[in-house]
């Protein structure tokens, strides 16, 4: 495999350095945007969102249901002066990316992270955020947009000289608590070389360009592999083999659960304390003016297949209120009892998770069951 970094930071933001810390540990809310990825990492002395997707159809208003979230945590820390430190997109689908408007317009984002891309179903809003970060250069644009500041903004391509040690600097790691300082990594970004090991219908899927996060809080750590699918996630757990970078306490399971979303191999790399699927309920029906029904149940998320791969890797056991629907197929789903920290927002709704400086992981907060108004 032959890697290239095509890396480039155009502008740098710090963020967090004079700030006081209102709690000592980092804590990942996994929040309940139906189907869709939304994950907001709290920091001592910042904030980040992984994601800004929302499901949205005559049941459900996923942007509603994020920026409510956003808001009342942002209210909860005022110190933080509505800041997303760093808004990190993993790949344009739509389930990644439709509330990205409305985030980038309310909030003070102060960085800007993702693969680059243009195409896909979220095409359009992951273009608009890297628009609207370039354009910050200029100050003239800056008044226009009404911006106090420049937005940095990187794209990140995997190739030749990508290091095996991930990718990291200031616009791709921004935060710096005074207690403890977090590392953000980047360890997998958009395909460009030929010469990656993937046929042309693998490269062809925008999934496998998903951006691969890493985040270490002291001992404890999180990582985020987007929607990354089976051919590329064997490919990054050979580029990271023997290097632990893939060792972390917290998975945030691959494409929402899919069965080709997380890998025996990447489960041996990964030996996670806990895991947490950010999926829809499966219990929505979801029917939306075009008449599709883009939910949970009609991908069949979580797949049994994943839920089998999590049973055996997560190392803690003794979750609450064990017993979850788990798909079989599309539409089809059977009762199943975990004996493995295992959450989703379909099924427990937002999931916080605290990180502690010492490696101590739990989940500390969750919404409930979220509302199925169309039931069947
Ligand atoms: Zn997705």
């Amino acid at each position: 495999m032959r890697f290239a970094a095509n890396c480039v930071a155009l502008t740098t933001v710090a963020v967090g350095l004079a700030a006081a810390p209102a709690a000592a540990d980092m804590k990942l809310h996994f929040i309940d945007v139906g189907q869709g990825d939304a994950t907001l990492v709290e920091f001592p002395c910042a904030a980040m969102l992984v994601d800004a997707g929302a499901e949205q159809n005559l049941d459900y208003d996923g942007t509603a249901a994020l920026i409510a979230y956003l808001d009342a945590f942002f209210a909860a820390r005022p110190e933080l002066d509505r800041t997303l430190a760093l808004l990190a997109v993993t790949h344009p689908h739509v389930d990644h990316t439709r509330a990205l408007p409305q985030v980038a317009q309310r909030y003070t984002v102060a960085n800007v992270l993702t693969n680059g891309q243009r195409s896909g179903s979220g095409g359009r809003e992951q273009h608009g955020l890297q628009q609207r970060a370039r354009a910050s250069r200029s100050a003239w644009k800056r008044n226009r947009l009404g911006l106090a500041a420049e937005i940095g903004y990187q794209a990140v391509t995997l190739g030749d000289g990508f290091p095996l040690s991930g990718l990291s600097d200031p616009v791709i790691d921004p935060i710096a608590c005074p207690a403890v300082d977090p590392v953000i990594r980047v360890l997998w970004g958009e395909i460009q070389t030929s010469n990656h090991g993937l046929g042309g219908s693998e490269v062809r899927n925008l999934n496998n360009h998903s951006l691969v996060l890493r985040i270490d809080y002291g001992q404890g750590s999180a990582l985020f592999t987007g929607d990354l699918e089976e051919e590329a996630i064997e490919l990054l757990v050979e580029r990271y083999a023997g290097t632990h970078r893939l060792d972390v306490d917290v998975y945030q399971v691959g494409h929402h659960g899919s069965g080709n979303g997380t890998t025996a191999g990447l489960m041996a790399a990964m030996s996670p304390k806990l895991a947490v699927i950010s999926m829809g309920p499966p219990c929505r029906q979801g029917m939306d003016w075009t008449g599709g029904t883009w939910v949970g149940r009609s991908y069949g998320h979580p797949r049994q297949r994943a839920i089998d791969q999590l049973e055996a890797g997560v190392t803690l056991s003794g979750r609450d209120d064990p017993t979850v629907p788990v798909a079989t197929g599309t539409y089809t789903f059977a009762p199943r009892t975990l004996s493995k920290k295992i959450y989703g927002t379909g099924w427990d709704g937002t999931v916080v998770v605290k990180v502690q400086a010492d490696g101590w992981v739990d989940v500390v907060e969750t919404t409930g069951q979220p509302a199925c108004p169309s039931s069947p």
